[in-house]
This record gives C-alpha cells, structure tokens and sequence, in this order.
C-alpha cells in the first residue's frame, strides 16, 4: 500500500493545450479521493498521468516512496479499471482475469490463488469458464474490478468505470466497489461526473476546474458550501 504526491503537476499537450496547471494533491495511503469538475477541466488527464499513460510536463509525481515520473505503467504498482471493462471477448473469466499475471511470469499456483480471491471477493467465482458475452453488465464490470484486484496493486485508479451500467446497478457497483476498497484499504483516485456517485464514494473529493484544484474536502465539505 502507498500513498499517492502531486507536487505541483503539470500537463501542456502537444500543440499548446493546457490540461493540467500546478496541482499540489496528498492523497493518503488507503484513502479514496473523487475527482469531479465539468468536462474539459483534466480529470482524465490528471488521471492518466498518474497511471503513467501520459506524460508529466512539470512537476514529481510520488507512489510511494518512489519518484514514478519516468516509470512505465506496468512498473507503478498500481491498476487501472475503466468503463468500457476492457475484458477479452474470446477469453474465459478466468483467462481474462489471469492474462496480465501470466505476461508478467507469477507461477500456476500464485496465479490461481490470485484469481480465485479475487473471484471469491467479487462473488463471480462460479462464472469462471463463461465468456464475457455470457455476462451480466454488472457481472462484466465485476471481472474488470477483478483484472485490477489480481494486480495487488498499491493503489486503484478509476476512470468513470459505472458510466456504462443501468442507474439501478450504478448504485448496487458504487456500494460493493466502496465497501471492497474500504476492506482492502486500497489507496484510490476515481474519476466520475455524476456527483451522487462523488458524495458517496470519496473520503474527499476534490474539485477540478480548468486544469486546477478548486475545492479540496469532504463531501460535506464541498457540498455545504454555497
Ligand atoms: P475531463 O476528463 O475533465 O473531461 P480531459 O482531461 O479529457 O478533461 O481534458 C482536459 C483538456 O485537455 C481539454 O481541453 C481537452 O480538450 C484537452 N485534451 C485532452 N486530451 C488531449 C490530447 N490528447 N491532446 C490535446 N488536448 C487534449
Ligand atoms: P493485461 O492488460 O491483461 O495485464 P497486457 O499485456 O495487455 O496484459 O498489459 C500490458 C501492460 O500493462 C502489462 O505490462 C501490464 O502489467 C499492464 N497493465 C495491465 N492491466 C493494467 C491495469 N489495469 N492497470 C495498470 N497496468 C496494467
């Protein structure tokens, strides 16, 4: 486990555009921060810096006690789940669940103790010879927690990853995913805009506005204010 630094973090695309001006952020180790803010304001930029899928203009950048500005995302301790669940279709669950351990070279017998916790934890261990197509959308969205839960990561990164569902199951995700990361006390950073999700997932949420940090507190915090 590990707690995440933004020290003054910066994002110019190529081509002028500034997504990201002087975020100073700590985020605790086993907290869960909210980004929220309106379209365009670099929540997924922010984001993708973290997981090392962009690059860092200015600024360090800490997982950890390590300096991760110049690492790969594979080497930043941390997993990433997205909305579009980014599961393989001709994979079985557990294929799609043990695919990245097995590239990164754990043995049989770690591999299988890793997808079945997660399996177990997720409560999808009997599906784990279908296909994703023989999937509920919820029970997709629970393989793609999985992917990222086998990983042991010292930290979760989540981009929008409820927009795709129904708003009934939204609820049902954002309950079982908070309550998952409350146990594993994983250090996350979740993006969303759908701001119910924000109030009831964040330890704090922090406020984006134009590639800067407008608000930083607890929900309460945020949302009493005028
Ligand atoms: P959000 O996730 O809050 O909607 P983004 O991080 O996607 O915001 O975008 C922040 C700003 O950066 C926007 O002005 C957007 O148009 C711009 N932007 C995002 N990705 C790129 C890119 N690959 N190249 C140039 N500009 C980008
Ligand atoms: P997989 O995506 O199943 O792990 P890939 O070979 O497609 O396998 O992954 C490419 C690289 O990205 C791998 O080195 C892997 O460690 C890393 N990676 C895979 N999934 C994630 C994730 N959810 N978050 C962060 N890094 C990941």
């Amino acid at each position: 486990m590990a707690s995440i630094t933004m020290d003054n973090l910066h994002k110019v695309y190529t081509g002028g555009v500034r997504a990201v001006t002087g975020i100073n952020l700590d985020i605790a180790d086993g907290e869960m921060i909210v980004l929220v803010g309106p379209s365009g304001c670099g929540k997924s930029t922010l984001l993708r810096m973290v997981a090392g899928l962009e690059t860092i203009s200015e600024g360090t950048l800490h997982i950890g006690e390590r300096v991760v500005n110049n690492l790969e995302p594979a080497d930043r301790d941390i997993a990433m789940v997205f909305q579009n669940y980014a599961l393989y279709p001709h994979m079985t669950v557990f294929n799609n669940l043990a695919y990245g351990l097995k590239n990164r070279g754990f043995s049989k017998a770690e591999i299988d103790r890793r997808v079945r916790d997660a399996a177990e934890m997720l409560e999808i261990g009997a599906f784990l010879d279908r296909k994703p197509r023989q999937l509920s959308g919820g029970q997709r969205q629970r393989v793609a927690m999985g992917r990222a839960l086998v990983r042991e990561p010292a930290a979760f990164l989540f981009d929008e990853p409820l927009s795709n569902l129904d708003a009934k199951l939204r609820v049902q995700m954002r309950v079982e995913i908070r309550q998952l990361q409350k146990r594993l006390a994983t250090t996350s950073l979740y993006v969303t805009h759908d701001q119910l999700e924000a109030l009831t997932m964040a330890d704090r949420l922090v406020v984006l506005n134009g590639g800067q940090i407008e608000q930083v507190g607890t929900p309460m915090d945020v949302y009493s204010r005028p």
